[in-house]
């Protein structure tokens, strides 16, 4: 069966704690740590978040409007057909 999966960008930009507005995570409020894998909300203004919080939140959160992306995306790739 067809899923639905979501890409997010395949490149890595490293980052500095202290550049950062807060050194905690939005959603789980943890300290960043060494080599943590991190990543913002593009729905809310959580800030930064881990990216395995934001996996979690975006999929529970979010499910209207990652719902409506879909959507929007199917639309787009029925349009580039015609
Ligand atoms: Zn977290
Ligand atoms: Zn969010």
């Amino acid at each position: 069966m067809t899923k639905n999966i979501l890409w997010r960008e395949g490149w890595i930009k490293p980052l500095l704690t202290e550049s950062l507005p807060s050194e905690k995570c939005g959603i789980c409020n943890k300290e960043f740590d060494e080599l943590n894998f991190v990543t913002s909300c593009e729905f809310c203004e959580k800030g930064i978040m881990h990216d395995l919080c934001a996996n979690d939140h975006i999929s529970t959160e979010h499910i209207k409007e990652l719902g409506e992306k879909i959507n929007q995306h199917k639309e787009k790739k029925l349009h580039s057909f015609q």
